[in-house]
């Protein structure tokens, strides 16, 4: 019998990258998605694909009890996910991470089937330690801005452990550190694609704060070869995901600037909220878990991911 997966958000960056490669692999996918912070054109290649069910609906007003499907995979990939969408969709983004999860848990759980929770780094917070593993409980203001984000997300992870332990549901969880490459949204704020939007229109890079603040990017295809081994091992505490080149947001802005070959120059603008200082995966249990690290270094992606740009605005030109 053919495999049938769920993705809900599967029309986003990371969702959409996962459809690909299930669809490549021979599944029936089906893609859940109300398009708030994600694009068609992300899955338009796939619409007249017959193994490829699109479902476009508000996974808060989905009737979960009407879905009769099996599945053998579910994954709950839904929610807004740059800072600028989630202060911009604060009780869409709580209501997804928390309704929005248990939805989804309830399909798995209806299929008997493995489930994803997509959680984040930023269920650490503002780190109080350089590098993080699965152990840190983190430093999260509870109110903050931010917080629509952290706590729904922690929320997500809690409400996932509870069905893995009363219902022994076959759960998993990442906890995914900055990722970018092909599909990420120009606009979506985050910071490579905002450093790239800024730098294809010849303005100077926004830096928030002195730059001094550390990230560690992976870049997508990396990510998605780490999923797909997640859902393969036999462990259902959360994983970290992440590449652990760290490297400042300052250093970051260098680098794009010297892929462009000009000067660009920086705007220093006033710190982000709660901004984490450092960010940082301790991806130990991953390499042991699953024999997986990240490949693909900082500047090769940045090639990658803004030659994806170059041609979308070629396209869209002509
Ligand atoms: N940032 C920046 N300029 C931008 C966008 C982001 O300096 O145009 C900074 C932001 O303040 C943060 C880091 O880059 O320290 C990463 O931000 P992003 O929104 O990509 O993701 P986060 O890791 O904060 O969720």
């Amino acid at each position: 019998m053919i495999k049938k997966v769920l993705i809900s958000g599967g029309a986003g960056f990371i969702g959409s990258h996962l459809c690909d490669f299930f669809i490549n692999n021979g599944y029936i996918v089906w893609c859940l998605d109300n398009f708030l912070t994600s694009n068609k054109k992300n899955i338009e290649h796939l619409l007249k694909n017959k193994n490829f069910y699109l479902l476009e609906i508000d996974l808060i007003k989905l009737e979960e009890n009407k879905i009769k499907e099996k599945f053998n995979f579910v994954l709950h990939f839904a929610s807004p996910a740059s800072p600028v969408d989630y202060l911009k969709y604060p009780i869409e983004t709580l209501k997804v991470n928390s309704i929005g999860t248990e939805k989804m848990l309830n399909i798995a759980l209806n299929s008997n089937a493995v489930f994803l929770f997509a959680s984040t780094s930023e269920v650490y917070g503002d780190p109080l330690i350089p590098v993080q593993d699965e152990n840190y409980w983190g430093n999260v203001n509870p109110i903050g801005p931010r917080s629509v984000y952290d706590e729904g997300k922690r929320y997500g992870e809690a409400i996932t452990m509870a069905f893995f332990r009363k219902y022994k549901l076959n759960t998993k969880i990442i906890r995914i550190f900055n990722t970018y490459g092909p599909r990420m949204r120009l606009n979506d704020g985050r910071v490579i694609p905002n450093f790239i939007y800024n730098a294809l229109n010849n303005k100077p890079l926004p830096i928030y704060g002195d730059g001094k603040q550390t990230r560690s990017f992976c870049y997508i295809d990396d990510l998605i070869e780490g999923i797909i081994k997640v859902l393969e091992v036999n462990y259902n505490l959360p994983i970290n995901l992440g590449n652990p080149e760290e490297f400042m947001i300052i250093e970051l802005a260098e680098k794009i600037e010297k892929i462009f070959g000009r000067k660009l120059g920086f705007e220093f603008l006033p710190p982000m909220p709660d901004d984490p200082r450092k960010r940082k995966p301790d991806i130990t249990l991953a390499k042991k878990l699953l024999n997986w690290e990240p490949k693909i270094k900082l500047e090769e992606g940045l090639k990658k991911t803004i030659d994806y740009y170059l041609n979308l605005l070629s396209s869209v030109n002509h």
